[in-house]
């Protein structure tokens, strides 16, 4: 029987430990698949399938990628969803007796991508661990491309409860790979669902054999520490159970010390505001509900960073308001400063511009694959700071001050980087060409003997003509034998002993000497042996790099957060934007305030102040048409509370602003097609979930409830969503809430703290202009047919709606037969009585709902003119 190539056996072994991933097998300049995983990777890369004698009788089904082209077939591996493993030669061929040791070094998935060419800078990469166990939930998320490190515990009495939060933070951290324990791992669809991406890649610890036993020992031993105390979760368990499954997939999968791991951060423990995935995707804040672009949401108008380790700090607190005011007024404090000082706070800018991403360079440095290239971008990077540090000192504030004393400017890194690595140094590290002139005295002499070979020589002839006293000697060189000294026939006599000949020419001789045999040596190997002390010298400077990876993590993350407070006094600058007051009187009062994106997007934005409290105003009921403006308004009042939150400056002419714990939203339609649920099913939940988290200290704000139904089902959902919300036994809750009910505007004077509000319309014969404005008090238009009308449905369609609305409007609809109220008969004199008694009540209740105190006199001429209108149509 065939038996395997020895080589082919090492793939095999290999194989069968890592079978569940798709393994790249280093061969010379290639790396290869065979069998299953080349027919996978063939028809998922489009690359050819080929065969390799394997030593049985079929051929083994092989495919291959070039080394230096291999990330990006990776990224299209593992954004089809398969986890690869790098096998590499861990001998060199060259040097290798049998056969070349073979290894697998990393296994890459989704979540434990480094390379920044995949990678996109302005995101965290996070992986995430979940653990669900007596109803409670650890869960812990990290990016080894940058080295943070998270956990958390949720310890709420409910395992649905601890659920529902640990799915929040989901939507919060946006992970690309999960391992969960069984109890959570039922919810993969769940998770799938809300994050709406296709690579994501879900596990189940059972299977990846991780044991939560060993979960606190993982942790002690990586951070080499006696207890987690340093980490505040020592009396956390179900945070420890996380945090150490996660630390064990990712030592088993990066096989690597993961130096730059430094620290754990506990990250749930109610300092920041918990964003479930509506109010998230309502608000718009990292993409925007239509297109699903950057472009028009929120962080494409704060991030005004110049760095990329900026660009993913801001992203972060814009998804993780702050609900304690001293920390809030720390960030607002630094964002004034850097408000008010316009050119110092440019020059920190036009500084931070040439800041490379020194976080990703860091885990470069501890996996070991950072380049010579990598530590010109370092050390252009560090090189800036100097200035930073200048301009950041002057500021007087907290935060500021705190983060200048905290902006190490790691000189002697600096020193190191300056003195040793080539300015112009290539990519490869075994090539050569990166340590400087002057750092290495034996670097030095060989990059002299193998430049100056030439000369050398020429040294070295005239030193035997010298010696010998022969005229015409010469040092020639030839392939086969190399140097060799030169001297015609006449003078091979007179040639001192230590010449050793070496070939008789017709009219020459030619010798060699122990002298000219060094230089030989010497220059061949000067070459190939510097390459090898230059690639030694790099792993030392490598090596004293990953000795200092927390102080130069510790300089990037003040770098990161300079730059995201920066970018936030450069947007309230550029915008206009003021410094809001966190008071503590449970106010949200805002004079002027403007949707800080559609302001952007509008040519005639029209401001318009609110007022909320906790008492008189606290359920503001908006009416009016479509297209008006309700929307835009409310969440200006959403996104200005949570701007304010994150330490932003806001879009108003002034803001007094009480924190909330909480900002729920429920707009629009959307069916969720993806986990089945139809319109009314996800607004429904989206109402549930509101009803059950909302606590007095919340914002909720309600686009429409109960439009999925029919009209009277709606309306009485809505009707008493708001009683309950009302009621400050259930909730309390400041709410804003549009409704096309106009039934909803009794509630004021029945409900306390309801208020009407409405947007003001200007009717022009068949069309409407909107003013935008928002006043005081109720309406009772739709002009649903108006909007229709701008919207271009066509004429007869308009008309004739118009015919039907007004008979609509003067019968009840509730009692009678629809297809004879709107039929062309005008004349039942049963319906004729009945229209009569109900516009007459209408324009009854129209007249009882004026709010004389604050009718304008415009107004009151306005309504005067309306009411003569309906009483002649009776
Ligand atoms: P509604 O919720 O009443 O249907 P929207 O809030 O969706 O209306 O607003 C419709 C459009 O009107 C917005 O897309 C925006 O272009 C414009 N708009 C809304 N509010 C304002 C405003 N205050 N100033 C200027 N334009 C506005």
């Amino acid at each position: 029987m065939s038996e395997l190539t020895p080589m082919m056996r090492q793939y095999m072994d290999l194989k069968e430990k890592y079978n569940d991933v798709i393994l790249l097998f280093r061969l010379g300049d290639f790396y290869e698949m065979f069998f299953e995983d080349a027919k996978i990777a063939s028809r998922e890369l489009e690359i050819v399938l080929t065969g390799r004698d394997c030593g049985l009788a079929e051929k083994a089904p092989m495919c291959g990628v070039p080394y230096h082209a291999v990330d990006g077939y990776i990224n299209k591996l593992i954004s089809k969803g398969y986890k690869v493993a790098i096998c590499e030669q861990l001998t060199d061929p060259a040097e290798s007796k049998g056969l070349v040791e073979r290894d697998v070094t990393r296994v890459i998935t989704p979540g434990t991508i480094i390379e920044s060419s995949i990678l996109d800078e302005k995101e965290n990469n996070y992986i995430m661990s979940g653990f669900l166990f007596d109803n409670k939930v650890g869960f812990s998320y990290a990016d080894i491309s940058t080295g943070s490190f998270f956990t958390g515990e949720i310890t709420t009495d409910t395992s649905e409860n601890s659920v529902e939060s640990f799915l929040n933070e989901v939507i919060r951290i946006q992970p690309k790979e999960f391992i969960l324990n069984d109890a959570l791992y039922i919810y993969e669809n769940k998770i799938n669902s809300l994050l709406k991406q296709d690579n994501i890649l879900i596990e189940c610890t059972s299977s990846l054999g991780i044991e939560k036993e060993l979960a606190k020992e993982a942790l002690l031993k990586h951070f080499d520490v006696e207890s987690l105390e340093c980490f505040s979760i020592e009396d956390k368990p179900y945070s420890v159970y996380a945090a150490g499954a996660l630390m064990q997939y990712l030592k088993k999968t990066q096989k690597n010390d993961l130096n730059h791991i430094t620290d754990i951060k506990y990250c749930y423990d109610n300092t920041y505001m918990i964003l479930d995935a509506s109010t998230r995707r309502n608000l718009e804040l990292t993409s925007t509900i239509r297109e699903g672009s950057k472009k028009g949401s929120l962080v494409w108008l704060l991030d005004k960073t110049k760095t990329a380790m900026g660009s993913r700090m801001i992203r972060n607190w814009l998804v993780q308001p702050l609900l304690i005011e001293k920390h809030i007024n720390l960030r607002l404090d630094a964002v004034n400063e850097l408000f008010e000082e316009n050119t110092k706070r440019e020059e920190i800018r036009d500084a931070l511009n040439g800041v490379y991403d020194i976080e990703r360079i860091i885990s470069k440095i501890s996996y070991g694959s950072l380049d010579a290239r990598n530590c010109i971008s370092l050390k252009q990077s560090l090189q800036k700071i100097p200035a930073i540090k200048k301009a950041i000192s002057t500021f007087d504030r907290d935060m500021l001050k705190n983060l200048s004393d905290k902006l190490d400017l790691l000189e002697d890194i600096v020193k190191l980087l300056e003195d040793s690595i080539e300015e112009n140094a290539p990519a490869g590290i075994k090539d050569g060409g990166i340590i400087k002139l002057g750092y290495n005295a034996e670097i030095d002499r060989l990059k002299n003997i193998s430049q100056n070979s030439k000369e050398y020589i020429l040294k070295l002839e005239k030193k035997e003509k010298e010696e010998t006293g022969i005229k015409n000697l010469r040092i020639g060189y030839n392939r086969v034998f190399g140097y060799y000294i030169e001297v015609t026939r006449s003078n091979a006599d007179v040639v001192p002993y230590r010449y050793q000949r070496r070939q008789t020419l017709a009219n020459s001789e030619r010798f060699i000497t122990p002298e000219l045999k060094q230089l030989e040596d010497e220059i061949i190997s000067a070459e190939e042996t510097c390459k090898k002390i230059e690639y030694l010298e790099f792993a030392k400077i490598r090596a004293i790099l990953c000795d200092n990876i927390s102080r130069i993590q510790q300089t990037a993350n003040v770098l990161a957060t300079i730059d995201s407070l920066a970018s936030l006094a450069k947007c309230a600058y550029d915008n206009g934007y003021v410094r809001p007051q966190i008071t503590d009187d449970g106010h949200i009062k805002i004079a002027k305030g403007r949707h800080p994106v559609v302001e952007r997007m509008v040519s005639d934005f029209v401001a318009n102040d609110s007022l909320m409290d906790t008492a008189e105003n606290r359920m503001i009921i908006i009416t009016g048409p479509n297209m008006a403006g309700k929307s835009t308004f409310m969440r200006q009042i959403g996104l200005i509370t949570l701007m304010a939150q994150i330490g932003s400056f806001v879009p108003a002419e002034s803001a007094n602003l009480s924190i909330v714990d909480r900002i729920f939203t429920r707009v629009g339609a959307s069916d969720d097609l993806a986990s089945g649920q139809s319109t009314f099913m996800v607004e429904m939940n989206e109402v549930a979930n509101i009803l059950h988290n909302a606590t007095s200290k919340s914002l909720i704000i309600l686009d429409e409830i109960g439009r999925g139904t029919s009209t009277l089902d709606g309306l009485s959902i809505a009707w008493s969503v708001v009683e309950f919300i009302c009621n400050t036994d259930n909730i309390g809750a400041k709410t804003l809430f549009a409704t096309h009910y106009h039934e909803l505007t009794e509630l004021e004077g029945l409900l306390p703290g309801v208020k009407n509000y409405s947007v003001i319309v200007k009717e022009y014969g068949d069309d409407i202009i909107f003013l935008r404005k928002i006043k005081r008090g109720g309406t009772n238009k739709s002009f649903g047919i108006e909007v229709a009308n701008l919207a271009g449905l066509p004429k007869e369609v308009i008309n004739r709606a118009k015919e039907i609305l007004k008979k609509l409007e003067q019968s009840d609809i509730n009692n009678i037969d629809i297809s004879s109220a709107v039929a062309d008969n005008n004349d039942n004199p049963h319906q004729l009585a009945m229209f009569s008694e109900n516009a007459e009540k209408e324009i009854l209740d129209a007249l009882k709902n004026v709010n004389v105190d604050s009718l304008t006199p415009l107004d009151a001429l306005n309504l005067i003119s309306e009411l003569n209108i309906r009483v002649k149509r009776i």
